[in-house]
């Protein structure tokens, strides 16, 4: 429920919106229970899945910053929002797969759950009129999105992502099949430094997580092909990772 004398948000995205923060250099974000997919074309709710998220995406990132990497989380607000740094984002969309599924198996016709000899590392453009079309490090550089030295930052960052939360999922009987991260630049004026840090979210809506034993979708898969029981789906993520959330709580 947002505070009664909330200001307009100054960005409203598809799943979630950014208000200013109480501080500079902060923003509030705030998980909805919007979802979409295929660039927008398919649209609908998933009841308490902004709860869910905001819940699944704080602790993924405050284990994550135990673990050193730097994230933009300052701390969770409430049930749908968390403070966290404002960043300038860096307009890419970092996939990594360990499993093959959606997009990588159309484009390469590589079936569905094929495990892949390594991590695949994937950078796609961050702009929905054009798709999130998918490019190379070259055409980064060449564009100016990040500079060679961010890139391999870029790289072993999504590499020590990948293999934390590999493992941890595996201790709740799920697999990460694949995932994409936003990282942004956070710039400390009186030290004249800039760190890449983790942005935006890691959740069921931004990975695809299988049941370890039977394969089954527990992700947004499941709103994308009609396969029903996404919420519940999402419940029982946030339960196997020991964040019980009250189902009435989440509504
Ligand atoms: P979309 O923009 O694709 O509709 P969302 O609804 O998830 O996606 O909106 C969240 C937006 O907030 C994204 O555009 C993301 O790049 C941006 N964002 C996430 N974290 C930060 C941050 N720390 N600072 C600034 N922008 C952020
Ligand atoms: N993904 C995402 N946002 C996007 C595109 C992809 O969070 O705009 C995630 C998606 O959930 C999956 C991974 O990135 O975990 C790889 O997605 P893919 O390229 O296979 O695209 P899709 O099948 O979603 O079109």
């Amino acid at each position: 429920m947002l505070p009664k004398n909330r200001k307009k948000p100054i960005y409203e995205g598809k799943a979630k919106s950014l208000y200013e923060g109480p501080e500079p250099g902060t923003l509030i974000q705030h998980f909805k229970d919007d979802a979409t997919a295929f660039n927008n074309a398919k649209k609908g709710t998933i009841t308490g899945k902004g709860v869910i998220n905001n819940r699944i995406s704080e602790f993924l990132f405050t284990r994550l910053g135990d673990i050193g990497i730097p994230t933009h989380f300052i701390k969770n607000l409430n049930m749908r929002e968390q403070l966290v740094r404002h960043l300038e984002i860096i307009p890419l969309e970092v996939v990594v797969r360990n499993i093959a599924a959606g997009s990588l198996s159309k484009r390469v016709g590589v079936p569905d759950g094929t495990i892949l000899l390594s991590p695949i590392i994937e950078f796609y453009y961050k702009d929905d009129k054009l798709g999130d079309p998918l490019v190379n490090e070259d055409h980064i550089i060449n564009f100016g999105w990040a500079s060679a030295e961010e890139l391999d930052i870029l790289r072993s960052l999504a590499q020590r992502i990948n293999d934390f939360l590999s493992g941890l999922f595996i201790g709740s009987k799920l697999k990460l099949v694949d995932f994409k991260m936003e990282f942004g630049r956070y710039t400390m004026e009186e030290q004249g430094i800039m760190q890449i840090m983790l942005a935006d979210e890691i959740s069921p809506d931004t990975c695809r997580l299988w049941d370890y034993d039977t394969n089954e979708k527990m992700d947004k898969d499941r709103f994308r092909q009609n396969l029903g029981g996404e919420a519940e789906a999402y419940q029982e993520v946030a339960k196997r990772l020991g964040l019980i959330i009250n189902p009435n709580e989440a509504k």
